[in-house]
């Protein structure tokens, strides 16, 4: 049978504080300025240090560097990610500023690579919003030509600037394969079944089945329906809340050995309070939408005993 595939699209944005000097460097950046900091060797770095490289000291007072720069070194850009300072192919380049002894990553707008050099003189076309990041300088442009439209646009003096803290999204888009056993297991969940393998050799029951046996390294080939009834092995109380969270804290997240299983899988467990969630008490499957399991609901069973499940924690 054909392995299943789906896209996977992995998204989150990841805040953090920006610490005593990128915060004044960003935050000079919605000003229109450029910040670097003197070195104990006497070299300027732009963007500034947060420590010495020669000294491990924090920088001093910070300096005023460019706005324009030199090209130090360049890679052309074909076809620009989204998320990209621009959707038309660009440059990456290391742009040494005026009165900066290092470099700086930038993009620049040279519409073709025929346009960039090493030597090519440079400045910054500022975004036409402030926001204390380095998104602030939209782009670099050559120096010689006509300044682009959006560089007319100045400052307006009332933008909210967020300078102390950045927010960095984070996306990762993959086409993920499923192997025959993970196909097997989610051909299973979308008739709301649960298909398992066991292993020809020890017997155990794993599910989501692997393709093989862990404690003896082969293949397993045959195929095992299991209850959606199980047993809560061990848990815990999420109490901790999150951007984008779908269940309110405290919930649990528990380790749910399903009768007949040999491995425990992890689920939520809801449907009760937290606090009434126990090591082995008895569950079952809830379905959702599209052939998920949306979590495990208490059966009203009494408990398992300990002894059944011990061997699993
Ligand atoms: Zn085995």
């Amino acid at each position: 049978m054909t392995p299943l595939r789906a896209p996977l699209e992995i998204e989150f944005d990841y805040t953090r504080s920006l610490g005593p000097v990128l915060t004044q460097f960003m935050t000079a950046l919605a000003g229109r300025r450029i910040l670097g900091a003197r070195g104990a060797d006497g070299r300027v770095h732009a963007p500034p240090f947060e420590y010495d490289p020669v000294s491990a000291e924090p920088p001093g007072e910070l300096t005023e560097v460019g706005p324009e720069g030199t090209v130090v070194s360049w890679s052309w850009m074909p076809e620009p990610l989204a998320g990209q300072p621009l959707a038309e192919p660009f440059a990456w380049a290391l742009i040494r500023l005026d009165g900066a002894d290092t470099a700086m990553l930038h993009a620049v707008d040279a519409g073709s690579p025929a346009a960039m050099r090493t030597g090519l003189r440079v400045r910054p076309r500022w975004s036409a919003t402030r926001t204390g990041s380095i998104r602030d300088i939209a782009c670099f442009e050559p120096a010689e030509g006509p300044a682009a439209a959006a560089a007319a646009a100045e400052p307006d003096g009332a933008a909210e600037v967020n300078a102390g803290m950045t927010i960095t999204p984070v996306r990762l888009h993959y086409m993920h394969t499923a192997s025959p056993g993970e196909s097997f297991y989610l051909r299973g969940l979308a008739e709301h079944r649960l298909l398992g393998q066991r292993c020809g050799v020890c017997g155990r029951v794993y599910i989501p089945p692997r393709g093989t046996c862990p404690a003896d390294g082969v293949p397993t080939h045959e195929e095992v329906e299991l209850a959606e009834s199980g047993t809560v092995t061990t848990f815990c109380i999420v109490n901790v809340g999150y951007p984008g969270q779908r269940v309110t804290p405290p919930y649990v997240a528990a380790a749910v050995l399903l009768d007949g299983a040999d491995i425990a899988f992890q689920h939520l467990v809801l449907g009760c309070d937290a606090s009434e969630v126990r090591m082995g008490m008895r569950v079952r499957a809830v379905w959702g939408e599209s052939g998920t399991i949306s979590h495990f609901a208490p059966t009203g069973e009494p408990d398992a005993p300990y002894e059944s499940y011990a061997r699993y924690l």
